[in-house]
């Protein structure tokens, strides 16, 4: 399970102990401005072992990466002091290259060492930054990519791929009631700017940066639809 520490990923993370006896999580530590959500993802698996001891119970190594180097490859917003704004490429500068790519190679390494079978990820295209590696053709290539490269029968996994981030709430809701839904908001991160002094009704950050934006509405239209506030 890529465990960044975010609402997206934690979310997955009880999706997948709903269904595998035997997970494992793995984060990076690639020079993220925001990495207080290295500091929040420990919170949260202490919550979850808490809370959910049948989970517990299913939650094995947790594993701690260093991808320095996707902070050495270029600057972005989310590595470097850069402005969060629209590029000439029509991207947002929030766009780390190469990332998600690298991360799943990271981790299809570690779980070939591990034995494990599914690599799963919360990436979306449903409504998200437009980062082509996010993307779910992206991440089939991908799949295709890492199995022959080493020679395994791995399969990628994305929940999110197709919910909007109404639907990621519900999705919480439906796997661990309020108990989880208040995980989520009070020990998982999504703002790019590390913010965490302010608490909103949907969890921690600046409020006005794409993630919150993003995480922010699709709360609203998540309550407004009768889920649990
Ligand atoms: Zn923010």
């Amino acid at each position: 399970m890529l465990f960044s520490g975010g609402q997206d990923s934690a979310t997955c993370l009880a999706w997948a102990l709903a269904r595998f006896s035997e997970v494992e999580t793995i984060g990076f530590a690639y020079g993220q401005r925001h990495a207080v959500e290295l500091e929040v993802r420990q919170h949260f698996l202490a919550g979850l072992r808490s809370a959910f001891p049948a989970w517990a119970a299913r939650l094995g190594a947790d594993h701690m990466l260093d991808l320095g180097v996707i902070g050495q490859m270029g600057e972005t917003a989310l590595t470097a002091d850069v402005a969060i704004e629209m590029g000439r490429n029509g991207l947002p500068t929030t766009f780390v290259p190469g990332r998600n790519i690298l991360f799943f190679t990271a981790a299809a390494g570690v779980a070939y060492r591990r034995g494990l079978r599914h690599l799963v990820g919360g990436m979306c295209e449903t409504d998200y930054s437009g980062y082509p590696d996010c993307r779910d053709d992206t991440l089939k290539a991908l799949q295709v990519a890492l199995n022959l490269g080493l020679d395994s029968r791995f399969v990628v996994e994305t929940p999110l791929m197709w919910l909007d981030k109404a639907a990621t709430w519900t999705l919480a809701a439906q796997l661990g009631g309020k108990a989880l839904v208040d995980l989520v908001i009070e020990h998982t991160h999504s703002c790019y700017r590390g913010e965490r002094a302010i608490r909103h009704a949907w969890g921690h950050g600046c409020g006005t940066c794409p993630a919150c934006e993003l995480r922010a509405g699709g709360w609203n239209r998540y309550v407004a639809g009768g889920g649990i506030p």
